[in-house]
């Protein structure tokens, strides 16, 4: 997990490393609040500032569902420094309230005219497999 910062020339700062390992921990996307738990000495300017630049650095991304806080999670296949490609659908429980990233074996494609998709995020709502009935 270190690595990453090493591979995207991040300097190894304690709190950088604190926060990844709060990704580590978690396979469900999670709020800041989650963080703000986690961390027992932390600045939210700081927080925020680190979370930026992991977004940047595409270690992370944003998940903006709507009526929800935005959720963070790890990247994990095909985003390369220069662009986020997500190849997962990002799925809401309504029965726990987690927020995950969902791999699909096909992810699909969708050609709209006059337009040009450069990333397409797909939301879904329903039943986890822990909270399945
Ligand atoms: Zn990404
Ligand atoms: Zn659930
Ligand atoms: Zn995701």
């Amino acid at each position: 997990m270190e690595e990453i910062l090493k591979l995207n020339q991040l300097s190894e700062t304690p709190f950088r490393k604190k926060v990844l390992s709060i990704f580590q921990k978690h396979t469900e996307a999670i709020p800041v609040s989650v963080f703000e738990k986690e961390l027992n000495d932390y600045n939210r300017i700081t927080l925020y500032r680190t979370l930026k630049i992991f977004i940047e650095k595409k270690i992370i991304h944003e998940i903006a569902m709507s009526g929800q806080d935005t959720h963070y999670a790890i990247c994990k296949e095909t985003c390369s420094s220069t662009k986020h490609e997500h190849q997962h659908i990002h799925f809401k429980c309504k029965k726990c309230e987690t927020i995950s990233c969902v791999s699909l074996a096909l992810f699909p494609t969708i050609e709209v005219p006059n337009h040009k998709i450069d990333q397409l995020e797909i939301q879904a709502t329903g039943f986890c497999a822990n909270c399945e009935e």
